[in-house]
């Protein structure tokens, strides 16, 4: 059984890695021959609009799944489909929705999913009507294509947005409302093509410049997790989704607020790789090959710290008792995701006093709660 995937990042190289104790195989397709996933799976290398290439890992897989959210919705449905070969999960719907944030915003209000007050911006008038309507301080953010907090301008006062407009090209952008929350939190789940579906427990994540660096999960209260599951489940029906799904909130006085969702598997979930029964990239794969989805219950209590622009050294790393090291082989660079690394502890105070010291060692200058 062959699972062909749309990009071949450290997400797809994290789904091989889950799929093989499994005997699934893989074939990727990414324009980087030295793409983290190619270096533990084969892989076609080429753009992910090549009609060819496409057609290709259709014919030779099961299923077509991605670990890109930015790829071409056109040209996977018109060149994967048409060479009759794979399924493809999730659904494109989802894939669009997700890919312009004006599609996600109105799907959230459509179902009910409380999100940041917003206003599609394509022009200059456009865009005085939304810091009129909204107010300031704001965001704004390319519609399209922005990812770990690339393609966004704060917005503190008018001048602020005039230059985001001219700074982000001119392109369709949409403008929110700054939320001054008190935490964020994602909720990861998997649903299967019989629609069985599995919950995690919630993330409570940490962001520094728009890029995450920590999550902690189980976090929060009760409430939250039910709110949040709520919300999820609501996107997973919607959509008659087969796969995971994430849903990023804020949190401001107990109320989660939509940010945006992630129709894969998220960095905010890479703890359940050690900390979970079944990890989101097993789940994932469940879901897709409609096999039983496995338990979600978490061993512990787990904080991720993501490894950005190198990996220290490992001796040092690896000398942390219960310290579980993933390398993506990417060479390094500032800003770049290129590791991540998970403990898992027995108690909530425990891991966050775990997750103060591996800051204090690898993330000096940001502090928890
Ligand atoms: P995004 O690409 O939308 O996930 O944004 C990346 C990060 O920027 C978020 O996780 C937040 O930390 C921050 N951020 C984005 N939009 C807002 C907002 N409207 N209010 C407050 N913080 C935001």
């Amino acid at each position: 059984m062959t699972i062909g995937v749309v990009g071949a990042g450290q997400l797809g190289r994290m789904l091989a890695l889950a799929g093989y104790p499994l005997g699934l195989e893989f074939l990727f397709l990414d324009p980087a021959r030295d793409a983290p996933a190619s270096q533990v799976a084969p892989a076609l290398h080429g753009s992910f609009t090549d009609p060819k290439l496409l057609r290709r890992l259709a014919r030779e897989c099961e299923v077509l799944t991605f670990d890109w959210e930015n790829i071409s919705v056109e040209a996977l449905r018109a060149h994967a489909a048409a060479a009759h070969g794979a399924r493809i999960c999730p659904p494109i719907a989802a894939l669009t929705a997700a890919q312009d944030r004006v599609a996600e915003k109105r799907l959230f209000e459509q179902l009910g999913i409380p999100t940041t007050r917003w206003r599609a911006v394509g022009s200059r008038p456009q865009l005085e009507r939304a810091l009129r309507e909204v107010g300031t301080p704001g965001v704004l953010k390319t519609r399209r294509l922005g990812y770990d907090g690339k393609g966004q301008v704060r917005v503190k006062a008018a001048e602020d947005a005039n230059r985001g407009w001219e700074e982000l090209g001119r392109v369709p952008l949409i403008y929110e409302e700054w939320v001054p929350f008190d935490c964020e939190v994602s909720i990861i789940g998997a649903r299967s093509r019989s629609g069985a579906t599995a919950i995690y427990p919630l993330n409570g994540n940490v962001h520094s410049h728009g890029i995450l660096r920590l999550t902690r999960a189980p976090y929060g209260p009760p409430r939250w997790q039910r709110t949040a599951a709520r919300h999820l489940q609501r996107c997973l029906t919607h959509f008659r989704y087969v796969g995971v799904l994430t849903i990023e909130f804020f949190v401001l006085h107990g109320r989660l607020i939509a940010n945006e969702m992630a129709p894969r598997v998220h960095n905010s979930g890479h703890w359940t790789i050690e900390g979970c029964a079944t990890s989101q990239f097993e789940n994932h794969l469940r879901a897709i090959l409609g096999l039983p989805l496995g338990s979600t219950r978490p061993l512990g209590f787990s904080a991720m710290l993501n490894l950005i622009g190198d990996i220290p050294p490992r001796e040092g790393l690896l000398a942390l008792e219960g310290l579980h090291l993933h390398d993506y082989g990417k060479p390094p660079r500032p800003g770049r995701k290129v590791g991540h690394c998970t403990v898992v502890e027995p108690t909530a105070a425990r891991r966050d006093r775990r997750a103060r010291g591996l800051l204090a060692k690898l993330a000096p200058g940001l502090r928890i709660p």
